[in-house]
């Protein structure tokens, strides 16, 4: 289907046996905001490790764009592809400005040394002040990240991901430890990133995917329990059972 981003397809992950992810089927629509949710060890994390190329699959494969198979892909491959991946724990440069860690990212190299000493052309420049206005950085731009607040962190590695342009962004628990103010502005600032590119989200946090949700995938043991908008989603017993519930 041309207006699925991703298709996974009899998706099997296993550490030593065990199938942390088993036989998964579904599918993430271009432009969509769509959370992955379940209690611990429903194979979350898992999915998004071998969406980006950290663990490969046993059986099955994850589709790109229809036509990609990035399972077989290493890591830098899919990256290129344009599948960018933010984890849970902060990845931004300290001794650096909010600015130079964006440029870091814009121009995707690896050593801070040789980013810092690469000069960026006219339209990479645009579109790191572009980024830096979205995320609502811009006015802090020539500050460290130790003067951010835990949310605008936050915000500031979505913007590093979203410079990179990628068609995809995958956010491991984007609004853990943010207070009630800045979960509403992070659901604000995916909604417009979605604009451009489809999110895909793993979250704890039912009022924040209730607020944002396109669609929602409901994991237990490793398989799908259940998938659809949230409205529905949340009234199944089974999923009430299993998680909402406790
Ligand atoms: P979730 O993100 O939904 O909490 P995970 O994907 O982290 O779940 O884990 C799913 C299951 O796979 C858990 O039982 C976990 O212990 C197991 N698991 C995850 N990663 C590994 C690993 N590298 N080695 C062994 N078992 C793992």
């Amino acid at each position: 289907m041309l207006d699925n981003i991703l298709e996974i397809k009899d998706l099997t992950i296993s550490f030593d046996g065990f199938k942390a992810v088993n036989g998964l089927n579904t599918s993430v629509k271009k432009g969509d905001i769509h959370f992955f949710i379940g209690p611990n060890g429903a194979g979350k994390t898992t999915l998004l490790d071998a969406i980006c190329g950290r663990v490969k699959p046993a059986e099955g494969c994850i589709m790109f764009n229809s036509l990609s198979d990035v399972t077989r892909m290493s890591e830098h491959q899919i990256v290129e592809l344009g599948i960018g991946r933010k984890f849970q724990v902060p990845s931004v440069f300290m001794g650096i400005t909010i600015y130079e860690n964006m440029e870091l990212a814009a121009v995707k190299k690896r050593s801070l040394y040789s980013s810092l000493f690469t000069k960026l052309n006219k339209e990479q420049i645009e579109r790191i002040e572009d980024v830096l206005r979205t995320i609502g950085l811009y006015e802090k731009r020539y500050r460290t990240p130790s003067a951010l607040s835990h949310g605008e962190k936050q915000w500031l590695e979505i913007g590093m991901l979203l410079v990179q342009q990628p068609e995809i962004m995958l956010l491991d628990e984007p609004v853990a430890g943010m207070g009630r103010k800045e979960t509403e502005r992070t659901g604000e600032l995916l909604r417009e990133i979605s604009e451009k590119c489809s999110v895909i989200v793993v979250e704890h946090d039912m009022e924040f995917v209730r607020e944002c949700a396109d669609r929602v995938t409901v994991l237990h043991e490793g398989m799908l329990l259940d998938e659809g908008n949230m409205q529905d989603v949340q009234k199944n017993p089974k999923v009430i059972e299993v998680y909402l519930g406790r």
